[in-house]
């Protein structure tokens, strides 16, 4: 069957993208059949369906995932959701790609994910704060500093990692901060981590830009999703000489062939909260932004958004993935053959994960560093992982995703075969 008949159900479907990024990563490496049965699923998945009071006296019951993927290179780290669409297929994938990721950049975490299946604007802020706070205790029976450790994602920010941070602490009857990362600072968060998945998106772009031989001030940019990563990254990339053409959010975007002010767009946007009427640029819908004439495309919203109807269509010539799960297989093997250079997932947006290890690492020190520091040590860390997995590109003529599943997989495989099976 061609990628073309396919179902867009099956191929929108992120479990069946993870195992088949990995089985692909598997072979490549000849990996040992256990080793694959182990890697190709989840160590444990927890669903809970719980019950939060509204602000109009009625119950609501609601569900929400934690899955552990892997957890022989340390404790299981990453973000918890909250949006109409999660399954768990979703977050199994999610945790799967955090294992990569982890291991991608060489910081000493397994994978996890989480989500609860809600429209968290359908919520007032107390009925947020109580949902948040009733999973947190849901889920307590799995996280911790040195078990698991949840993080903002899609639609949960400082705030929520607060009040869950909050809820563990009040369980305790102490103060556990080094439980959540992207924290607000005065509970225990780091300098840098708001900005660190945009922050590291930029690292990658610019060094994929210097690998094609191309200036960033050549460069017109394309970013999908203007919420904590896309924003960020759109303003770094901006202040690195590129120009930005078009930015959206769920319900589309604005466009200007010349180029965006982001700081004008950050500021219409924190005043209209929209991105709607902004002066000077045209509207475009979230399919049509992807295919517009750019030469940097960044997906920095959710997954499954360039696919087999839209792949040929893109022009960009560079992709850097800030979204997990932005493009499906059938979209990766037709970039593939027309030579697109593409920065994944795994690497290109592993900058959150690793100031949320430096957050970690300073909650557990109670001894905090300068957002000079920050920054500086992210950069060194993606810029060796860039310069790694180009390598492994080179050496084995493998596109970026491969030469990164490459690396990352090898290391996870190394850690679970050294610890062998228990018993
Ligand atoms: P966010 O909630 O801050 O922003 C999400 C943005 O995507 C919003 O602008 C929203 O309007 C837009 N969006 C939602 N549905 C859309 C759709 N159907 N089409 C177009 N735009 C849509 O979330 P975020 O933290 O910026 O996360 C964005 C992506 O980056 C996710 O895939 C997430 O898993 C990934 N990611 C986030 C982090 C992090 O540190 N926050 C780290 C690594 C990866």
């Amino acid at each position: 069957m061609s990628s073309i008949e396919l179902k867009p159900t099956i191929e929108a479907d992120e479990w069946r993208t993870a195992q088949s990024q990995f089985d692909e990563a598997a072979e490549l490496i000849k990996l040992e059949p256990w080793l694959r049965d182990v890697l190709r699923e989840v160590q444990r998945e927890f669903t809970c369906h719980f019950p939060v009071k509204l602000d109009n006296g009625h119950t609501r019951i609601f569900t929400g995932y934690r899955v552990q993927h892997n957890i022989n290179r340390g404790p299981a780290k990453g973000g918890i959701r909250y949006h109409p669409d999660v399954s768990l297929n979703e977050v199994k994938a999610l945790a799967m790609w955090m294992t990569w990721k982890c291991a991608v950049v060489n910081i000493p975490f397994g994978g996890a994910k989480g989500g609860i299946i809600v429209n968290p604007r359908e919520l007032s802020l107390n009925e947020l704060e109580h949902m948040t706070r009733r999973f947190a205790t849901e889920i307590s029976i799995l996280i911790g500093s040195d078990r698991d450790i949840p993080a903002p994602d899609v639609n949960t920010d400082g705030q929520t990692m607060a009040w869950i941070m909050d809820t563990l602490s009040m369980h305790l009857g102490y103060s556990a901060p080094a439980t959540v990362t992207g924290k607000p600072l005065e509970v225990g968060g780091s300098a840098g981590r708001v900005e660190a998945t945009g922050r590291g998106v930029t690292i990658c772009a610019v060094a994929a830009l210097e690998h094609l031989g191309r200036a960033p001030h050549q460069t017109k940019v394309v970013v999908q999703g203007f919420g904590n990563v896309g924003s960020i990254s759109a303003k770094l990339l901006e202040e690195a000489g590129c120009t930005i053409v078009a930015v959206s959010e769920d319900y589309g975007g604005i466009y200007n062939p010349l180029g965006l002010s982001i700081k004008r767009v950050l500021e219409y946007r924190a005043r209209e909260k929209t991105l709607k009427g902004f002066p000077g640029a045209k509207e475009v819908g979230n399919q049509d932004l992807l295919t517009l004439d750019c030469d940097l495309l960044v997906p920095a919203a959710i997954g499954n958004q360039l696919t087999s109807r839209n792949a040929r269509d893109v022009k960009a010539k560079l992709i850097v993935e800030g979204a997990n799960g932005p493009t499906t297989p059938e979209a990766d093997a037709i970039f593939r053959e027309r030579g697109i250079f593409l920065v994944p997932d795994i690497l290109a947006n592993a900058g959150g994960v690793t100031v949320s290890y430096f957050e970690w690492v300073q909650d557990l020190q109670s001894f905090f560093w300068s957002e000079h520091e920050v920054n500086q040590k992210l950069k060194a860390i993606l810029s060796r992982a860039f310069n790694e997995v180009l390598k492994t590109r080179e050496e084995r003529k493998l596109d970026m995703r491969m030469a990164a599943y490459v690396q990352a997989v090898s290391r996870v495989a190394g850690a679970t075969r050294e610890r062998g099976l228990y018993p």
